[in-house]
This record gives C-alpha cells, sequence and structure tokens, in this order.
C-alpha cells in the first residue's frame, strides 16, 4: 500500500480554509498594486485571490517574483474595471493591469489543466491595441493596507456593479480541448469556477489561493502541509500531468533549484522516461524557461538538478556532453564560477543578460569546435566567429536563441583575443565597444581559471579605473612591454604572438 504522501492528489471539492490568524500572510507584503487590483475586483463583487508563486513565495518568507491574482470576472469585465488594462494572448485571454513599469496579470478561472504550447501568452505578447495604456491607481486606504484583517473582514461584498456579474457570459461558452499523440494539450479554452482552476495548476505548492475578501487561504490539494514539508508534488498522476505539458518537468528542476523542495517520489519517477518529450515543445518556450532556470538567483542549482534529473540533455545536449566527457575539467570551473557571478548579481539586483549566459553555457563546446580546427587557425578571428555560429546553430535545434544573443556571444568572443594582446593606444577604443562589458567580464573568469593571462585582466581593470589622460600612457607603457607590432603571418593576417583564442586547454 502506497504511504499517504504518495497517494495521487486529487483536489478536494471545498478547499480548506485558512483563516487569517493562522497563517503568515500580511497584506504588508504584498505589492500595494496587486492590493489595488484584488480590491477593486472585490468591490465589483467579483472573487479576488492571489493564486501560484507569489502565495508560495510569501508563506516561504522568500520576496516573490510577481503577483498573480485569479478571478471570476471575464477577461472583457476586468478590462472595463480597469482603464489601464490590456488584454493579451490570442487564444487565452489575460488581462494585464498597468501601473507605470509594474504589471499584474489577472487571469480569469479556467476549468481545463494546462497552458498550451507556445500559446501561452508571454510576457511581451501582443497587446490588443497599440495605444498606451493611461494610468490609473485606484487609492488604498489605510485599513486596506495595514494588517486589521481580524476586525476588518467585511461581511458581505461591495455592491456590484453595473457592469458586473449580470454582463457575463455562460461559463463554459467556449469549451474545448485538443490532445495530440503524445498526451500533450495543444488547445484548452474553458473558462471555469476555482474549484476546476485548481486542476489545471501544477504543484500542489503552486496551488494556493489567498482570498482579499477575508485574507483566508484557500488550499484543495493540501498545498500547506507540502510547503511546510518542503516538498513538491504534481496535482494528479504525474505521467498524465507531464505528458501534457512537458515543461512541468522543467518547472520541477526550476523549483527544486529555487526552493531547495525535495521532489515527491511518484512526481519525479516518469521524468526518466517522459524526458524526451521536451524535443516536441517550441524552441521559444523552451529559452524561456531556461532563462528563468539560470538567470533568477539560482543558475548554480539548477544546472545541477537539470544534469542528476537528465534534463540538460534535452535542453543543451551538446553542453551535457560535453561536460559529461570532461568532468570537472576548467571549463566546468569556469561555468559553475559564471554562474555563481551571476547568482551574486541576480541577488544584488543587478542586470544580467542572456548573452553572458549563453557564453558561459557554450564555452566549452565552442572551445571543442576551435579545437578541432588545424592549430594555425586558433587565434584568427573568422575561426572563432565560425565556432560560435557552429554552436549556436546546434542549440538552436532545441532552443530558439533570438539573433541579438547570438550576435553579441559571437562579439564577446571574438573580443577575447583583441583584450589579450591589445595593439597601442587603438585598443583603447574597445573600451566604447557595446559588448565591452561582457567580453571583460569573461576575460576576467578566464584569467582566473587560468585560461588567460591574469596580468592582463588586471590591465583592463586598472585602465578603466584611471583617469583618461592615464589610460594613454598605460596603453603606451604596454606596447613597450610587449615589444614591436606583430608580423604578418603568410596569409597576410596580422598574427600577433602568443595570441589565443577561447580555448579550453
Ligand atoms: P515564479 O513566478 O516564482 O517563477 P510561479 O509558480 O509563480 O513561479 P509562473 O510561471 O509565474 O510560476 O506561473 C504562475 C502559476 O501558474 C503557477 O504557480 C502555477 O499555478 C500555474 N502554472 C504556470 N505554468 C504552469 C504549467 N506549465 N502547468 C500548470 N500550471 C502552471
Ligand atoms: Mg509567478
Amino acid at each position: 500500500m502506497n504511504a499517504p504522501q504518495e497517494r495521487i492528489v486529487a483536489p478536494a471539492a471545498k478547499p480548506r480554509v485558512i483563516p487569517r490568524a493562522e497563517h503568515t500572510i500580511s497584506r504588508s507584503h504584498i505589492l500595494p498594486n496587486a492590493l489595488r487590483v484584488l480590491y477593486r475586483l472585490k468591490d465589483a463583487g467579483f472573487q479576488g485571490f492571489l493564486v501560484g508563486g507569489c502565495v508560495r513565495d510569501l508563506l516561504l518568507g522568500m520576496e516573490p517574483k510577481d503577483f498573480d491574482v485569479a478571478t471570476d470576472a471575464l477577461p472583457e469585465q476586468v478590462k472595463r474595471l480597469f482603464r489601464n488594462c490590456r488584454l493579451v494572448g490570442r487564444r487565452f485571454r489575460l488581462a494585464h493591469v498597468f501601473f507605470g513599469q509594474e504589471i499584474i496579470e489577472v487571469a480569469t478561472f479556467r476549468a481545463a489543466s494546462a497552458p498550451s504550447q507556445g500559446e501561452e501568452p508571454l510576457a511581451d505578447a501582443d497587446p490588443e491595441d497599440g495605444e498606451a495604456p493611461e494610468l490609473d491607481e485606484p487609492d488604498l486606504d489605510e485599513s486596506q493596507l495595514d494588517e486589521p484583517e481580524l476586525r476588518a473582514a467585511p461581511a458581505e461584498a461591495a455592491p456590484v456593479q453595473a457592469f458586473a456579474r449580470e454582463a457575463r457570459p455562460p461559463l463554459h461558452a467556449d469549451s474545448e480541448r485538443r490532445f495530440d499523440e503524445t498526451g500533450r494539450i495543444l488547445r484548452d479554452n474553458v473558462y471555469g469556477t476555482i474549484d476546476e482552476d485548481v486542476w489545471r495548476r501544477d504543484f500542489t505548492a503552486n496551488s494556493l489561493y489567498y482570498n482579499i475578501a477575508d485574507f483566508s487561504i484557500w488550499d484543495y490539494v493540501g498545498g500547506m502541509e507540502d510547503i511546510a514539508a518542503r516538498r513538491l508534488r504534481l496535482i494528479g498522476e504525474p505521467e498524465t500531468r507531464f505528458r501534457e505539458d512537458p515543461v512541468r518537468m522543467l518547472r520541477a528542476a526550476r523549483f527544486e533549484a529555487k526552493l531547495g523542495f525535495e521532489i515527491d517520489r511518484q512526481t519525479a519517477e516518469p521524468v526518466g522516461t517522459l524526458r524526451e518529450l521536451l524535443a516536441g515543445v517550441p524552441p521559444a518556450r523552451l529559452f524561456d524557461e531556461m532563462l528563468k532556470l539560470f538567470l533568477t538567483g539560482h543558475g548554480a542549482k539548477s544546472l545541477e538538478v537539470l544534469r542528476r534529473r537528465g534534463l540538460l540533455a534535452q535542453l543543451l545536449p551538446s553542453v551535457d556532453a560535453y561536460l559529461a566527457s570532461h568532468s570537472g575539467g576548467l571549463v566546468e570551473q569556469l561555468l559553475l564560477k559564471g554562474l555563481a557571478n551571476t547568482d551574486a548579481r541576480a541577488a544584488a539586483g543587478r542586470p544580467l543578460t542572456p548573452t553572458f549566459l549563453l557564453a558561459l553555457l557554450l564555452y566549452g563546446p565552442i572551445a571543442e569546435i576551435i579545437e578541432s580546427m588545424p592549430p594555425e587557425k586558433w587565434h584568427e578571428l573568422s575561426a572563432i566567429v565560425e565556432a560560435c555560429d557552429r554552436a549556436v546553430r546546434n542549440a538552436q535545434a532545441h532552443l530558439a536563441i533570438p539573433r541579438r544573443f547570438s550576435l553579441g556571444l559571437s562579439e564577446m568572443f571574438a573580443l577575447q583575443p583583441r583584450l589579450e594582446h591589445p595593439s597601442g593606444r587603438r585598443a583603447l577604443r574597445l573600451l566604447t565597444h557595446p559588448r565591452f562589458r561582457a567580453a571583460y567580464d569573461l576575460l576576467l573568469l578566464r584569467a582566473e581559471l587560468g585560461l588567460a593571462s591574469p596580468e592582463m585582466a588586471r590591465w583592463w581593470t586598472q585602465v578603466q579605473e584611471v583617469p583618461h589622460e592615464e589610460q594613454g600612457n598605460m596603453a603606451d607603457a604596454l606596447s613597450q612591454r610587449t615589444g614591436p607590432r606583430p608580423e604578418r603571418s603568410r596569409t597576410g593576417r596580422r598574427r600577433r604572438r602568443g595570441r589565443r583564442g577561447p580555448r579550453a586547454s
């Protein structure tokens, strides 16, 4: 017989309601604009809940990345409530409520169980129209912002306004759900109620609803216990849920890395056989997931989890193969160190670029391609650029890497020999190159691992710190030390002594 925690999680017909006094989520931890949206929905007679990662993170004492709102109001009804609102997503409509740079996403409860592949609106999904949204910030009064919840729970909902419930078309008006031959959901388009909405969510920890009406938490799936036990469990039958949407395997890895949760045995088990289904996921969606795995503060841990669960081979097979055949080598050290630096930057709120991440991940495959060329070509810019192109093309089979990032990657690598062998005062122009900062960061990392000269890395650090006039003197002093200008090679190209491209050894 299965132990209780190993049973398949099926949402209860009624939620367990955890009153405000019995949980730790305070309104002072909720983004004021999210509260504004929730209150306005409530005042118009709709249900308004926070749901998903924000409830989970607040319960864990972490700062949520975003605040998602779920409601029984239809998208058009949400739009009528907020002047600063746009509907996004061609197929399944979501409302985005804008407050300056901040967007609160408001989703109508859905009865189906998965976002469809590639059709789930992304952050930059096409707005419904081209107008700039007007700012419209309903005021919050004191009692809405602080914590008088234990006394303030309203006995009755606010009066229903003219545009609210009576205008509502029947639920399930547009119900349609289709699967492909592997069980993947291709279409689902069913509005529903909150107790249907819970079924479509992935993990129990992501399926708690915070109710603005009385500040309680609604738990249909034992999410509170799972959060307390730091356990990640899929709702429903795991194999079916992974087949519906294979990206859930990557999401499991991400939450394992981000939250330090343990994946429940029943949830983890099918990943071994189902991971190949990721090949059928649109590459743009995989690229998006890859960024979430590596650029949100837990990249080093994500790499470890992805490798351990055999998922890196689905996302970046060339990287997985390189790391497997050069285990513990310099490239692996460079990658781990680079990801640790990236995580530290994320923690400090500093900007992160996908270009630098790609350079770290593809360093091994690029070095391997360069080293497969005749040694006399290793220093040539054309060889470096070609190696970058080939490595990117391989990765493109699974991930849709936007061109601006692949171009940036080539530039970063092409700048390495120029940074390692600066040629007089002309080298100072590199300081204003748009890719200088990223290339310099890569040089530092390479130097730390003995893949580039630490002395040159220090020179570039210093030259950025000294006044402008002094930079010229530093460049002159360097040319005197490194001797005459490089001679021409037999091919007519300039060859610099000891010049090394981004090799791995
Ligand atoms: P974070 O924002 O910290 O990355 P999150 O859990 O909020 O994590 P989102 O991608 O913002 O993740 O999704 C919000 C919620 O939508 C999730 O908590 C989950 O309930 C639901 N969800 C998102 N993607 C899926 C999916 N592929 N399958 C099922 N439910 C999903
Ligand atoms: Mg979220």
